[in-house]
């Protein structure tokens, strides 16, 4: 299944590989074979970058926005007609099952368009002023050059949410997406390539991320950072955006509650959990990781999802019919396998996983794991599993739960499932998150504000609120006369 793609840097308008001429392997993790290579930047070229990204800024910057909108419109269509292909690079370096791969890619494709109207649509505001001759104005104006990173468990559509709202508001950007899925992401630049953006507007540095990052933080000309990944990479970024006091967004991790109450039906729930939890194996900023079932429901419940998952095909993600690919890396499958032998040794029962396939000894498989028996001090309710790792506990009152749901630093997530609409309605409002599920698990849609509160960030991708997190709001105080 070798594709062998290499991705060079995408630097002022033509791809250029490392000056120094590193490259990094990427592995099928489904086979461990290389199946990719990608230059690996040194602090020259992400200054090279930098410098391109400034440059293009000054013209970018002053084009209409109806002319910056129909880039974005010509790349979503590009992205669309070239889907088939970018999802199958995206199953070869990431592992998830194909059709979800496609799914990934057309979100992406959605969004793009979403940010092609909104370039159209950054409205500022007239008041009038204290006197007659007086009138207050707003005027949004873009941050500049954009330095971006984001995580591998979905490379085009973390890509998309930073490269469209950047050249949506005419700043630029120099970005660098995770080693795992850059040639996919590669593919996505091509696609802004191919509609027009002009040289320097993107620029695509891939290699260890401390080299890039550090050239891209201590930047005075970067003025804003995007990331998506991990809470203790993102503050270590926030520290060190003090010395140039850049504006940043952050994406970070999060533990996402999940409210079954006593009204549903546990069965239905429980097959919906099933699906929301194997989505692309729980590698899921958002994925449903506190199950907190009504008492009455627990056996129902925990028997239903436990069978669902443990029915899931697991396999190759471009084999057909497979539900459940392997681990992003060795390095997230060795965390799953340890979060789960640590959380058997606090008590908790398997009812269903819990270890690697047996007949797959290639690949960094490991079965969809369902615990029950779970207490709120296990580490596994408290730490992030992001994995197919599932615990299971009970509730008997709304505050009780609400006060548990809502008892961890992280605030990106929550579901509710019931029938009740003010029972739907007080949880979503007690629930300390930036987003919530009623009745659903589908928790992102490029039309509404995604993000999150607490340790899990602040800013928001995507909806009208998306933009705003590129643009400077000038107030102009005009007397006339
Ligand atoms: P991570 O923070 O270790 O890595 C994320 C990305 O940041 C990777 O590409 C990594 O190479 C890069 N990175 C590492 N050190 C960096 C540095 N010093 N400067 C710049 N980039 C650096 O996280 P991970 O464990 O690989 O990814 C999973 C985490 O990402 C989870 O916590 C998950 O919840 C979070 N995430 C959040 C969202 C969201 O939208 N809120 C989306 C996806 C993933």
């Amino acid at each position: 299944m070798a594709e062998n793609y290499h991705t060079d840097l995408y630097i002022d308008g033509a791809w250029h590989p490392a000056m120094a001429g590193g490259r990094i392997d990427i592995l099928d993790p489904a086979t461990e074979e290389v199946v990719a290579t990608a230059a690996q930047a040194e602090r020259a070229d992400v200054e090279a970058a930098i410098a391109a990204a400034q440059q293009a800024f000054q013209t970018w910057r002053k084009v209409p926005a109806w002319d910056r909108s129909k880039v974005l419109r010509k790349a979503a269509m590009l992205l669309e007609e070239r889907a088939d292909r970018i999802a199958r690079l995206l199953t070869l370096e990431c592992g998830k099952p194909l059709g979800q791969a496609r799914a990934e890619v057309i979100s992406a494709v959605e969004l793009i368009d979403w940010y092609a109207d909104e370039a159209r649509r950054i409205f500022g505001q007239t008041l009038p002023g204290r006197g007659a001759d007086n009138r207050f104005m707003t005027i949004y104006e873009p941050v500049g050059v954009v330095g971006a990173f984001t995580a591998w468990n979905f490379p085009v559509v973390l890509q998309a949410r930073k490269i469209a709202p950047a050249l949506a508001t005419g700043c630029t950007i120099v970005t660098r997406p995770a080693e795992e899925g850059t040639s996919s992401v590669a593919e996505l630049v091509k696609c802004f390539i191919d509609a027009g953006a002009p040289k320097g507007t993107v620029n695509l540095v891939t290699g260890t991320p401390e080299v890039i990052s550090e050239a891209i933080m201590d930047s005075d000309v970067v003025r804003k950072v995007t990331f998506t990944g991990s809470i203790p990479v993102g503050q270590h970024l926030m520290r060190r955006a003090a010395d140039t006091v850049k504006r940043m967004s952050m994406e970070l991790g999060g533990h996402a509650p999940v409210i079954i109450h006593e009204d549903v039906d546990p069965v239905t729930a429980a097959l919906a959990s099933a699906a929301g939890k194997s989505r692309n194996n729980g590698q899921v900023c958002v994925s449903p990781t506190r199950f907190y079932v009504h008492k009455k429901h627990e056996q129902a419940f925990t028997d239903a999802f436990a069978g669902a998952l443990a029915g899931m095909k697991i396999g190759h993600g471009l084999e057909a019919g497979t539900e459940i690919g392997p681990l992003v890396n060795r390095k997230r499958l060795a965390f799953v396998e340890e979060m789960v032998e640590q959380t058997k040794a606090e008590g908790a029962r398997v009812v269903t996983g819990g270890k690697r396939p047996a007949d797959m000894n290639q690949g960094y498989f490991f079965e969809p794991t369902v615990f029950s028996d779970v207490r709120d001090d296990m580490r596994v309710m408290n730490d992030e599993p992001f994995g197919p790792i599932a615990p299971v506990t009970t509730f008997e009152s709304f505050d009780e739960v609400i006060g548990r749901a809502n008892s961890l630093s992280y605030g990106l997530a929550g579901y509710v499932f019931t029938g009740n609409q003010k029972l739907a309605q007080a949880t979503a409002e007690a629930l300390r998150t930036g987003i919530v599920g009623v009745n659903t698990f589908a928790a992102a849609t490029a039309e509404m504000p995604f993000g999150g509160v607490n340790h899990s960030g602040f800013g928001r991708e995507n909806g009208s609120q998306g933009l705003y997190d590129y643009l400077d709001a000038k107030f102009v105080n005009i007397a006339y006369g």
